[in-house]
C-alpha cells in the first residue's frame, strides 16, 4: 500500500504546481464552503457551486481588469 502513499505525495506536489501557476494569473480564492459567485453553500474544498458560476465570475473578473481595477 506504500505507492498509494507516493502517488498521493506526487500528486499533492503537481497540484501545488499547478496551483501556483493559477494563482498567479487568478486572484487568490479560499474555498471557505460558499460558492465565489452566488454565495452558494459547496462541498468543502471547492470554490464555486458550477461551471457557470465559474466562468461568470471569471469573466467579471476580466471585466475588472480591464476596467482598469
Ligand atoms: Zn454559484
Amino acid at each position: 500500500m506504500s505507492d498509494v502513499a507516493d502517488r498521493a505525495e506526487w500528486r499533492i506536489a503537481k497540484d501545488l504546481e499547478n496551483a501556483m501557476a493559477h494563482a498567479r494569473k487568478m486572484p487568490q480564492l479560499v474555498a471557505d464552503g460558499h460558492c465565489h459567485y452566488c454565495d452558494e453553500d459547496v462541498a468543502h474544498g471547492l470554490l464555486f457551486c458550477n461551471t457557470d458560476c465559474r466562468d461568470d465570475y471569471q469573466n467579471e473578473q476580466k471585466a475588472l481588469r480591464r476596467a482598469g481595477r
